[in-house]
């Protein structure tokens, strides 16, 4: 186990290497002047007895090489261009949701902190301008342990626990995953910075973690499913409230075309691809055929919306 001061170094040291494993994720990324930036953000409306806050965490930009690595980039990218969209880099937006009923304040996810990458880190700056106060939270939920979902738990500065009166909720395979002793030296180069991260966000909060399975139930009317396989401990948090349903989906879904029309092509920070793409086929068909609504991490701002049958497959419709 290591101690504080090797979760310190263990930062310090990933913060710099964590860019050059980014960008080996899918080979070349230039950020330079191609870098998108989003500005500290607040979407708010009404779910049964819930309210629902999508709060901005900035925006993630990713080399469109990451989005199918057993594509062609070049079909990709005619892909994207039919689109509309950007070919030379992924700007996947950070969409954190807060889910508000009586006593309940109930954060998803807690964004990327100020050590991942510069277009990220703005939640705290979100949750001033819905003005919630970090302390008013009650409970966090991690859909996982990657650094833009989970290295915002602790405060930079000092590394106490920047929503201080929450308890935390996360998959006890999740936690597993990242905590064990030999995880760093086993994960390949690139990837270390996210166990160490993980590590020296996670430790500071494991007495006051719920370790989650299928099936918890987190309040009445919020229930975490799993959905591994973009990490071994993904899950997704399904509200139910009048008679409706939301999916806040993590990361199981990460592009508003290629996530639901091309459910099997390999994300490039999927960890077990195979799996990643069974789930993704299973929830599909789940969400378009109850009508579900979703809330996606990185689907373009705000990340609401739904799923319906076109062809063969599926496609995102994004509300309005
Ligand atoms: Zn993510």
């Amino acid at each position: 186990m290591m101690d504080r001061r090797g979760f310190l170094l263990g930062s310090m040291a990933g913060a710099g290497a964590l860019r050059a494993g980014v960008a080996g994720v899918g080979g070349a990324m230039t950020l330079g002047g191609a870098a998108w930036a989003q500005e500290p953000a607040v979407h708010r409306f009404k779910f049964g007895e819930f309210d629902v806050t999508v709060l901005s965490d900035g925006v993630l930009n990713l080399p469109v090489s990451a989005l199918a690595q057993d594509m062609d980039l070049k079909t990709v990218q005619d892909l994207l261009a039919e689109r509309g969209l950007p070919t030379d880099m992924r700007p996947g937006a950070i969409n954190v949701a807060l889910l508000t009923r009586g006593s309940d304040t109930i954060l998803v996810d807690t964004g990327s902190g100020m050590n991942f990458m510069d277009s990220a880190g703005k939640l705290v700056d979100s949750l001033e301008i819905a003005q919630v106060a970090p302390d008013s939270i009650t409970k966090v939920v991690l859909t996982h342990a990657h650094p833009d979902h989970c290295w915002g738990v602790i405060d930079d500065f000092d590394d106490s626990p920047r929503f201080s009166e929450a308890d935390y909720t996360i998959a006890a395979a999740e936690f597993d995953f990242w905590m064990a002793e030999d995880r760093v030296d086993q994960l390949p180069d690139p990837v270390k910075p996210f166990a160490l991260g993980a590590q020296r966000n996670l430790a500071p909060v494991a007495e006051r973690t719920t370790m989650a399975a299928d099936g918890h139930e987190v309040v009445p009317g919020i229930t975490m499913i799993a959905t591994p396989g973009h990490t071994p401990g993904h899950m997704s948090v399904l509200v139910q409230s009048g008679g409706e349903q939301l999916l806040v989906t993590g990361d199981a879904f990460t592009h508003d075309v290629i996530a639901f029309e091309y459910p099997d092509w390999h994300f490039g920070f999927d960890m077990d691809h195979v799996q990643a793409a069974a789930t993704r086929g299973k929830l599909l068909k789940r969400i378009a055929g109850d009508n579900i609504r979703l809330l996606g991490y990185h689907l373009t701002w705000p990340g609401v919306g739904r799923v319906e049958a076109a062809g063969s497959g599926y496609r995102y419709v994004a509300e309005a």
